[in-house]
């Protein structure tokens, strides 16, 4: 990888996300060596990926350049590749460029996508994690619609302009809200061939509330403010298949849909290479412990959505959001240190600063530890919370003008087919594929 010896311990550290980024930060001249790794040259501000799937903001207004992050950091390296394997025995990442030493190693590599192993959905929906795939989701939803215009089978042209959001978490529930509002202020003008009466959003979760993470006044409000929205709810549905064409359910109920958004699960973005016991079932998550360690290693830490602390406040491991990614990051850059140092590590404490979620225009949910609150004052205070955690001033500003201009002129000028996005599902494939 071409990285320098140097006298200084070697930190590697795979993942240049919310964690990863602020272990850099905090690490920069502190008399060690720092290697990143991220197979993206950019960080991305995920909250928002919903507004580029959209076509409320571009891509470039969300994503920032990990190398501008690090220019001014000395014995700070980036590299971009994907890391495939840890070798804790040499104490070696390998990746798709070549192998690397490591003194101490931290895996930030974040979350993806679950489909809890049905492969037809996997193929056939779409997730949204990264800004391709909601570059993509934005190019399928207006050829779709391009599509419908040109056939007369309304119940085809129907299936092409509706939607089918399975799992209700916020990802789910703003990717919902945005939609009706797309619909209302936007398709029904772009599109007047078409009968947008006719186009669906329809929102399914297998639990009894949507925004289940968030307190049941947050449920409520925004279960109101979607179904205002003309949004179709779903509540105890759990979706069991979907073939490109039709979605099946554990119920009688079945949708037919060309989109299929899929934010019903996510799992930890695991490397392979460390032992099966650091790894809690089903959902890929390594389990740490409180000074973020990966359990059975000294000097191999996770951080971020990928690490489980089982706590007693928090037994199933902190709420993967980017506040205790955040935290993780920053308090380990101060232990590692005190490690080398051989000073006693501090345990990590999570400081719950709350959750919100948007709900289209003058509507969100805030929950804060002490408080919980709806409406316009939220949602002022959803956008000035985000806003103010972009990374980047030229963001902040392109984020804040583009959220006056589809304001005023209710509008979203980032409705554009730029990267045509093929589906696979309207093929026929065997059950050997499947
Ligand atoms: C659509 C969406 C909306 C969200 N909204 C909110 C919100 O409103 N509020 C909130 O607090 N949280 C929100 N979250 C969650 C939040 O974004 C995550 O909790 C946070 O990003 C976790 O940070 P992380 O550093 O652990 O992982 P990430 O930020 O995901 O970073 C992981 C990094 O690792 C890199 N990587 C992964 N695997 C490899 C590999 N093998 N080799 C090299 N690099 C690799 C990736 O490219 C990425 O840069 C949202 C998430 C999504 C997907």
């Amino acid at each position: 990888m071409n990285i320098p010896q140097s006298s200084n311990p070697r930190i590697v550290i795979i993942g240049g996300g919310f964690a990863g980024l602020e272990l850099v930060k905090k690490l920069k001249n502190k008399n060690v060596q720092v290697v990143l790794l991220d197979k993206h040259n950019y960080h991305t501000f995920q909250p928002l990926l919903y507004q580029v799937a959209t076509g409320g903001l571009e891509a470039g207004s969300i994503a920032y350049p990990i190398r501008k992050v690090i220019q001014e950091f000395e014995e700070v390296y980036f590299r971009l590749t994907t890391v495939t394997e840890i070798d804790t025995i040499n104490q070696k990442v390998i990746a798709e460029i070549g192998e690397l030493h490591y003194d101490y190693l931290v895996i930030a590599t974040g979350s993806k996508t679950n489909y809890f192993g049905n492969k037809e959905i996997e193929r056939n929906s779409m997730s949204m994690k990264t800004i391709p795939e909601s570059l993509n989701i934005r190019s399928l939803i207006l050829e779709n619609f391009e599509q419908a215009v040109l056939t007369t089978d309304i119940a085809e042209q129907k299936s092409l302009i509706s939607f089918v959001l399975v799992g209700a978490g916020p990802t789910g529930v703003e990717l919902a809200g945005a939609l009706a509002e797309m619909k209302k202020a936007i398709l029904q003008k772009d599109y007047p061939d078409l009968d947008i009466t006719k186009m669906e959003i329809n929102l399914i979760q297998s639990g009894n509330r949507i925004l289940n993470m968030m307190s049941e006044d947050a449920s409520n409000a925004a279960e109101k403010f979607l179904i205002d929205l003309g949004v179709k709810i779903w509540k105890n549905v759990r979706v069991t298949n979907y073939d490109g064409r039709t979605i099946t359910t554990n119920s009688d109920l079945t949708f037919e849909t060309a989109t299929v958004i899929w934010t019903a699960g996510v799992q930890g973005a695991a490397v392979a290479g460390l032992d099966a016991s650091s790894l809690v079932e089903k959902v890929e998550r390594i389990r740490v412990n409180q000074y973020n360690q990966v359990a059975g290693y000294d000097t191999i830490f996770a951080i971020g959505d990928i690490a489980v602390m089982e706590t007693q406040d928090y037994p199933q491991g902190h709420p993967m959001m980017a506040q205790p990614a955040i935290q993780q990051g920053k308090l380990l850059s101060e232990n590692i240190i005190k490690l080398i140092e051989k000073i006693p590590m501090q345990a990590f404490d999570y400081n719950d600063k709350g959750a919100m979620a948007t709900i289209g225009r003058n509507k969100a949910v805030v929950d804060l530890p002490k408080y919980h609150f709806n409406g316009v004052f939220a949602w002022f205070v959803w956008m000035f919370v985000h806003l103010f955690s972009l990374i980047g001033f030229k963001n902040k500003a392109v984020v804040f003008l583009n959220w006056v201009y589809n304001y005023i002129r209710f509008d979203r000028e980032g409705r554009l087919i730029i990267r045509p996005f093929k589906k696979k599902s309207f093929t026929t494939f065997t059950t050997d594929e499947i």
